[in-house]
């Protein structure tokens, strides 16, 4: 099939460049990410890949589909930067990547909070300026604290299951309980009460209407004082400007972030002699307790081959049967 992949870096293309050796498509790669503005550059693919900061609105899904593009496949699990009801209205297949490496990502959330709460990030600059000094960098252990896991989905058990054998009493939230780890947690079916309990937060539930800003205005007051936040999810999961006042007042203690709700003009590209207008962003990176990092979460050799077989498998599937396993929408039916 011939296929344009949009959102391209050099590890994208040599993944994709080496699982395509058993796949046989026509690839073409695109570094610019696919919006309204792009949408040009896919006349004549059948196939087109995006990744997690691609804008794939219904104008653009439209457009693609009279160009003769007939599938969509996001390079990730998450897929909420498609829109579906275009895609289903069109005929368009949507297929994602549903569990490229669980701990792949799992294993990066534990890192954040290792950092964050033993300060590493912050020892590692000072002892580069030969400054050994221990002041201000006095942190905390996770055995006998308690966390919570927001979304007990694939990533969200692997949390769990690695966090385990610190110690730690967790509880967990999500409308489905998972048999994998329900004898390492307590289910809580409250969200104001589990985090009302909790001394770390982690957020590992899919961004949708009802998780949009779940971590906002509404929530922070009932957040443990001095609570840590934890988000390898989706940036929207948090209000960011609300977080950042209650962090400055305590409420909130420290903060940890893979991902960012306005991440889309910023991550994953280099802007070190720019600056960036995001006044929210930087004012985020000036406060002590925060570590940012640019949604690196899923970058791993093992998960960046995982994501190009699957992907190109899902176009195979397609040009085979027309049926995707993967499918989010297939040919206009909204799938699981
Ligand atoms: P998953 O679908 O396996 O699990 C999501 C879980 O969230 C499910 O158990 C679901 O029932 C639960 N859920 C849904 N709505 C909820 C709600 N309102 N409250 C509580 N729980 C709810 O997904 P996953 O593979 O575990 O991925 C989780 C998220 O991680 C993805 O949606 C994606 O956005 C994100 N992700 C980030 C990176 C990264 O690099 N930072 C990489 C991969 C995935």
């Amino acid at each position: 099939m011939k296929i344009a992949n949009f959102s391209i870096k050099q590890y994208d293309k040599e993944s994709l460049l080496k699982a395509n050796e058993q796949f046989g498509h026509e690839l073409t790669f695109f570094d610019t990410r696919l919006d309204r503005h792009t949408t040009a550059l896919t006349q004549g693919f059948e196939g087109v890949s995006v990744f997690v900061n691609d804008d794939v609105c219904a104008e653009c899904i439209a457009q693609l589909a009279e160009g003769g593009t007939r599938i969509i496949c996001t390079r990730s699990a998450g897929f909420n930067q498609i829109n579906l009801e275009a895609a289903e209205e069109h005929g368009v297949t949507v297929a994602r990547v549903p569990a490229y490496s669980p701990n792949a990502v799992s294993e990066f959330t534990v890192g954040l909070i290792l950092t964050l709460g033993r300060k590493i990030h912050r020892a590692y600059n000072r002892v580069r300026e030969n400054n050994f000094e221990l002041d201000g960098l006095q942190g905390f252990e996770i055995k006998g604290r308690t966390i919570a896991v927001l979304g007990t989905g694939r990533i969200g058990a692997e949390v769990i299951k690695n966090l385990s054998g610190f110690g730690p009493h967790i509880l967990a939230y999500d409308p489905y309980r998972n048999p994998e780890i329900e004898d390492l947690v307590e289910y809580i079916d409250d969200v104001q009460e589990i985090i009302s309990q909790a001394d770390i937060i982690s957020l590992h539930m899919p961004l949708t209407p009802e998780t949009y800003h779940i971590i906002g205005p509404e929530t922070i007051p009932h957040i443990k004082e001095g609570a840590m936040i934890v988000n390898t999810s989706r940036g929207a999961l948090i209000d960011t400007a609300a977080v950042i006042e209650a962090l400055k007042d305590g409420k909130i203690g420290s903060m940890a972030i893979d991902v960012y709700e306005e991440e889309g003009d910023i991550f994953f590209q280099d802007l070190s002699d720019r600056v960036v207008r995001d006044d929210v962003f930087s004012r985020l990176l000036t406060l002590p307790n925060v570590l940012v990092t640019g949604h690196q979460a899923f970058l791993t050799d093992r998960a960046l081959l995982k994501i190009a077989v699957v992907t190109l498998q899902n176009f195979s599937e397609f040009e085979g049967s027309g049926f995707v396993a993967t499918a989010v929408t297939q040919k206009g039916t909204r799938g699981g």
